[in-house]
């Protein structure tokens, strides 16, 4: 399996070989098929596994067929992990001129608002702090949204952003493609999954 026989197109191909990605990874070669026939998805995979990439890829193969307005959202755990999703986003949008502004907590609300205000293509943020935005800073929504990733869904869940979740839920289009990551499949995980996608396909590494 090639990443060019998985149908990605040029400007993506470019940027995976740019970043010396030789072949994809198990969860990518077996996530991006249906994610470009345009399914939701449940993928259970830890952090090594490219899992990444795997919804990185086709969400930017998309806005580069449909580009405008704010086009997808990844709600992270933490931090960390969501200027590391946001880094990779860039990278491999790179060639796209991909924007990705990212939200967490911690932070000053005023320069994230300045960032949402140059009309990102991506939003990368924990939970809490997006809710924060959606209620105080103007003109920002949700609305155009075509991609919500849950990535982490299970660490999410542990660190009770699940009230939060639910809150974006109610404001999000119900017409949308839904991703959702986790390394462990547990109850939380499961009732997270039937509120919030619809006839998934589940992936597993
Ligand atoms: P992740 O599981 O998404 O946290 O990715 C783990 C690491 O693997 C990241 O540093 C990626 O840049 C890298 N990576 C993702 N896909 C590939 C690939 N197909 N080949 C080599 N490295 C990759």
């Amino acid at each position: 399996v090639t990443f060019k026989s998985l149908g990605l197109i040029d400007p993506l191909l470019e940027a995976v070989d740019h970043l010396n990605y030789k072949t994809p990874t198990e969860i990518q070669a077996e996530v991006l098929p249906h994610a470009l026939e345009g399914r939701d998805i449940i993928g259970v995979a830890s952090t090594g596994s490219g899992k990444t990439a795997a919804f990185a890829l086709p969400i930017l193969q998309k806005l580069w067929e449909e580009p405008k307005g704010l086009f997808a959202c990844v709600l992270a755990p933490t931090r960390e992990l969501a200027y590391q999703i946001s880094q990779q986003f860039e990278a491999l949008g790179s060639a796209m001129g991909v924007r990705c502004t990212v939200l967490v907590g911690g932070l000053d609300m005023i320069s994230q608002a300045t960032s949402l205000a140059k009309k990102p293509h991506i939003v990368v943020a924990t939970p809490g702090r997006l809710n924060d935005h959606l209620e105080n800073t103007k003109g920002f929504s949700l609305r155009s949204l075509k991609y919500l990733v849950l990535d982490e869904a299970d660490r999410l869940l542990d660190m009770d952003f699940g009230i939060a979740i639910d809150q974006i839920l109610k404001v999000i289009p119900k017409e949308r493609t839904t991703y959702l990551f986790s390394a462990t499949m547990t109850t939380k995980v499961a009732k997270l999954q039937r509120a919030s996608l619809s006839n998934p396909v589940r992936v597993e590494v």
